[in-house]
């Protein structure tokens, strides 16, 4: 774990008080093998809100993945008894849903796949973010009896229903380090861009966050990477790679903001 100190909240500036000294900011959320942190880096407001998105990607829409496979975890007894959700179609035709302890599930590692930032491609653009596909990976250790058990001729696991939330994420993880790489006094409020998506104040966040057909990473040693690069006008733009050691999983692009 590596930490960079920054004694003010990255999202709205608040300095550290006696009853909110401010708490460390994880880069990467923990729950993805994040090992990054901004050390007094978020103010209770500004962390119940990262903290409100960063659960629905990761206890909702990665709960399947996270815990068939071994991710961290601050709640161990919780992942034993976990049961998963899944939705079947029996062979008379009834939609019910089930639950499937963890470790008869399979491990599916689903990520969305956005239209690239809107702000990038000059697309016209209303709101949120727009998935235009998945990318899956399933596990072979998948012993693929819950048809077989319940006497279903589908099954189907819930996965990426909040899309808004997975890009709010990627928005955070890209302007969290920038703040480590650049300084949080590089970064003048107004001129982050994605700042007010993040905190939910706008719901713009596919104007600056999505993905490129332009891939910028090969097979990666490590569990995510980050690129950053500045374009013309101290623009300040990431690539964020999850589960990096995968070649063909999507990246996203971020348009974070302007360096000053
Ligand atoms: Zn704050």
């Amino acid at each position: 774990m590596t930490k960079t100190r920054i004694g003010q909240c990255i999202y709205c500036r608040a300095r550290p008080t006696p009853s909110d000294p401010l708490s460390d900011e994880h880069i990467f959320p923990f729950g993805i093998y994040g090992k990054q942190q901004l050390g007094k880096a978020s103010c209770k407001t500004c962390r119940d809100i990262t903290s409100d998105f960063e659960g629905k990607v990761q206890q909702d829409d990665m709960k399947n993945l996270r815990s068939v496979i071994d991710f961290p975890t601050r709640h161990l007894k919780r992942k034993k008894e976990l049961k998963l959700p899944h939705e079947i179609v029996t062979k008379s035709g009834e939609v019910k849903v089930i639950e499937v302890p963890s470790k008869h599930a399979p491990a599916i590692m689903v990520l969305s796949v956005f239209k690239a930032p809107a702000h990038l491609s000059n697309e016209a653009y209303e709101e949120g973010i727009e998935m235009t596909g998945y990318f899956m990976n399933t596990s072979t250790k998948y012993p693929g009896t819950i048809a077989q058990d319940h006497n279903a001729t589908e099954v189907a696991i819930y996965s990426l229903r909040w899309p808004e939330a997975w890009g709010r994420m990627f928005a955070k993880i890209a302007y969290a380090f920038a703040v480590k790489e650049y300084g949080l006094s590089r970064f003048k409020e107004e001129d982050v861009y994605v700042l007010n998506a993040i905190l939910g104040k706008t719901n713009d966040i596919g104007k600056w966050v999505g993905c490129d057909r332009e891939r910028v990473f090969g097979d990666e040693f490590d569990d995510q990477a980050v690129g950053l690069w500045i374009v013309e006008d101290n623009e300040l733009h990431a690539v964020i790679k999850l589960f990096a050691w995968l070649n063909s999983v999507p990246e996203y692009h971020v348009r974070i903001g302007k360096l000053s």
